[in-house]
């Protein structure tokens, strides 16, 4: 049977890295963008944040609904970036403005405290109409440290500045391939994909319209 489950983006980049990804292991499944109302991001963490917007795709099409938040953390400001990553720097300034300001912050700083972590939280929710959804959630970490200046080209973000755990080059140093096998969305989809395995299982196997 088809299963579909809807992925609560409007970036399409984003919907076809999720194909990818959950249809290697899933053959079957196909992953839908939402195109509903987006609600407000107003949670305090990742995962706040990713049910926020699993819900209200989930609730708007009836669909189990995917969403996933990231970020970066840095130990010795508290976690911050945070949930701020995207607009550190002010809405609407960018990655690179977001970057040099993260790098002014830490112009201080001496290597041992430098260390800090991209988090990425993948939110699921099952709607049901008879109960409360299930909902649960899958989590990856890259724990490394802060460079004190840019180097690469690839990737995106924080990418130039964050240097893995493992690794003596940043993260756009690193060939998409390698970031791709290591990195926090990486390591939250090994999480989410046996889960995901399991609840299409009972889904296909209940014969409830996916
Ligand atoms: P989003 O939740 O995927 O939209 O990510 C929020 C922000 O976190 C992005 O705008 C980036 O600033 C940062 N970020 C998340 N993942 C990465 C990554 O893999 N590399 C660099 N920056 C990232």
């Amino acid at each position: 049977m088809p299963l579909e489950v809807v992925l609560a983006t409007h970036n399409a980049h984003k919907v076809a890295e999720f194909q990818h990804i959950l249809g290697e292991r899933m053959p079957g499944l196909t992953v839908l963008p939402y195109d509903g109302p987006e609600p407000v991001e107003d949670g305090t963490s990742f995962d706040e944040n990713a049910f926020i917007k699993a819900r209200a795709a989930a609730s708007h099409t009836g669909r189990i609904a995917l969403a996933d938040d990231s970020g970066i953390a840095v130990d010795v400001m508290g976690g911050s970036p945070g949930i701020f990553s995207a607009r550190w720097a002010g809405p609407g300034r960018g990655a690179e403005a977001n970057l040099e300001l993260l790098l002014a912050q830490l112009g201080d700083i001496r290597d041992p405290h430098r260390t800090a972590r991209f988090h990425c939280t993948i939110a699921v929710v099952v709607p049901d109409a008879a109960g409360t959804p299930l909902e649960y959630a899958a989590v990856g970490e890259w724990p490394g440290r802060v460079a004190t200046e840019r180097a690469g080209m690839n990737g995106f973000g924080y990418d130039p500045i964050f240097l893995p755990d493992g690794f003596d080059v940043s993260a756009a140093e690193l060939a998409p391939e390698v970031k791709n096998a290591h990195s926090h969305r990486a390591r939250a989809f090994r999480a989410l994909i046996p889960q995901l395995e399991r609840l299409l299982d009972g889904v296909a196997g209940s014969g409830a319209p996916a």
